[in-house]
């Protein structure tokens, strides 16, 4: 199976504004941020999207929160973010490689666009 960009990203094959990283995941900017603060969380480990994700993966997805609430935390947008998962393309999903969005800086409406 080829890389995903995100593989390429942490491999350092692409370029990217890395500001998290640990031995599970890594999180970047988003290229085209949709609020003053847009990170990308992603596993290393190349899940195609959240629905593909296994009874094997409890630990990394439980990590996944854990290190929103560090990374969030360390940023100082801890009192108010959106997180959010695109799965699949019907949802907005244009990389499939899991990744959480993290998004900061601004109001948020509800219900989502
Ligand atoms: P999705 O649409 O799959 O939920 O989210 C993919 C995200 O990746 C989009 O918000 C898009 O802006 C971002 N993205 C796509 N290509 C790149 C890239 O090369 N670098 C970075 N930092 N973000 C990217």
């Amino acid at each position: 199976m080829s890389d995903t960009l995100f593989t390429k990203i942490i491999n350092r094959q692409i370029p990217a504004d890395i500001v998290y990283e640990d031995e599970h995941c890594f999180a970047i900017r988003d290229i085209n941020p949709q609020a003053p603060v847009h990170l990308l969380l992603i596993p290393k480990k190349p899940i195609d999207r959240l629905s593909a994700a296994e009874a094997g993966d409890q630990a990394l997805l439980g990590h996944l929160m854990l290190a929103v609430g560090k990374i969030t935390r360390d940023l100082k947008i801890d009192n108010a973010f959106r997180l959010a998962i695109n799965n699949g393309a019907d949802a907005g999903q244009s990389v499939f490689h899991l990744h959480l969005h993290i998004l900061a800086g601004r109001a948020f409406s509800w219900p989502p666009g």
